[in-house]
C-alpha cells in the first residue's frame, strides 16, 4: 500500500533532505584522490549529527557505515573503509538522512579528477535519466511512465539498466511502496497521486545488466566488471508537479536540471 504524505509532512522530509544535500555538498569537496571511504563516512557521521539528524543507512539491517561508497564497477552497497581514492575513478555516493522521523535518501557518482570518456559519458546519461524520470513524477501519470524514461535515456545512450535494483516510495520508513524498476512501459501500473513520496535511483552499467553481490554480502558489482553509476533524488508528488526533497543539484552545480526539478 503506497501512503500519501500531507503537505506538513513533504516539508519535514523537505529538511531531512536539505541536510542530506549539504552532505553531498562537503563530500564532493572531500572526495579526492588519496582520501579514503571511510574518511568520507566519518565526514558525513559528524556533519548529519551537528544539524540534529542521523543516517538511515548506520545499522539498517546491521549496516556498519553512515553512508554507502561505491566505487568503479561496485554499484551499491559499498562499506566504507580503506579504500583510497585514486585520480580517474568514479566513486557513487549514498546518503539517507533521519530527521525527526522522516526519512530521505539520494545518491551522486562523482568523477574523481579526470576521467576516461566512457565514464564521463556513464555519468552523464545516469544524470540525466533520473532528471528525465523526475520530469514524470506527475500525478495522473503512471509509474511505468517513470520507470520508462530512464529506461528509454540510458539504452538511446548505449548503457545498461540494472534490473535486478529498484527505487522506493520512502517516508518514515526508508523503503516503501511502490517499488520502482529502472525499465517498463509508458502507462502501466499505479497511477501517481498528490503525497506521494518516491526514491528514484537510476542504476546503470556501460555492459551488461547483470550483477552480482560481494563477499561482504553488501557491496553489488556489475558481473562483468564494467563501470556501474548511481544517481538518486527523493521526489514528491505535488499540486505543482514534481518536487525534490533532496536538491543537491542545486549545491553542486553541474549539469543542467529541468525547470520543472527545482526545489
Ligand atoms: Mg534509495
Amino acid at each position: 500500500m503506497i501512503q500519501l504524505k500531507t503537505p506538513e509532512e513533504i516539508d519535514r522530509m523537505a529538511a531531512a533532505g536539505r541536510i542530506l544535500a549539504r552532505c553531498h555538498e562537503i563530500l564532493r569537496a572531500k572526495a579526492r584522490p588519496g582520501v579514503t571511504t571511510g574518511d568520507l563516512d566519518g565526514a558525513a557521521e559528524r556533519f548529519i549529527r551537528s544539524q540534529g539528524g542521523e543516517s538511515a543507512f548506520k545499522g539498517y539491517r546491521g549496516f556498519p557505515g553512515s553512508i554507502c561508497a561505491s566505487p568503479n564497477s561496485m554499484v551499491v552497497h559499498g562499506i566504507p573503509g580503506s579504500d583510497t581514492l585514486k585520480r580517474g575513478d568514479i566513486l557513487s555516493i549514498d546518503i539517507g538522512v533521519v530527521l525527526d522521523g522522516w526519512v530521505a535518501d539520494a545518491a551522486i557518482t562523482h568523477a574523481i579528477g579526470n576521467v576516461t570518456p566512457i565514464a564521463g559519458r556513464l555519468l552523464a546519461t545516469t544524470r540525466a535519466a533520473l532528471f528525465d524520470a523526475v520530469e514524470q513524477t506527475r500525478a495522473g501519470n503512471r509509474l511505468g511512465d517513470v520507470s520508462h524514461a530512464v529506461q528509454n535515456r540510458v539504452e538511446n545512450d548505449g548503457f545498461a539498466v540494472i534490473r535486478s535494483l529498484v527505487g522506493h516510495g520512502i517516508g518514515r520508513e526508508m523503503h516503501e511502496d511502490p517499488q520502482i524498476p529502472n525499465f517498463g512501459e509508458p502507462g502501466t501500473g499505479p497511477e501517481l497521486e498528490e503525497g506521494m513520496v518516491l526514491a528514484i535511483e537510476p542504476m546503470v552499467n556501460v555492459g551488461t545488466h547483470h550483477v552480482q553481490m560481494g563477499q561482504d554480502n553488501w557491496a553489488v558489482y556489475s558481473q562483468d566488471g564494467s563501470l556501474a553509476a548511481h544517481f538518486e533524488h527523493t521526489v514528491a508528488v505535488t499540486a505543482d508537479g514534481p518536487r525534490i526533497l533532496t536538491p543537491w543539484h542545486e549545491l553542486l552545480g553541474t549539469g543542467v536540471a529541468p525547470a520543472a526539478a527545482s526545489a
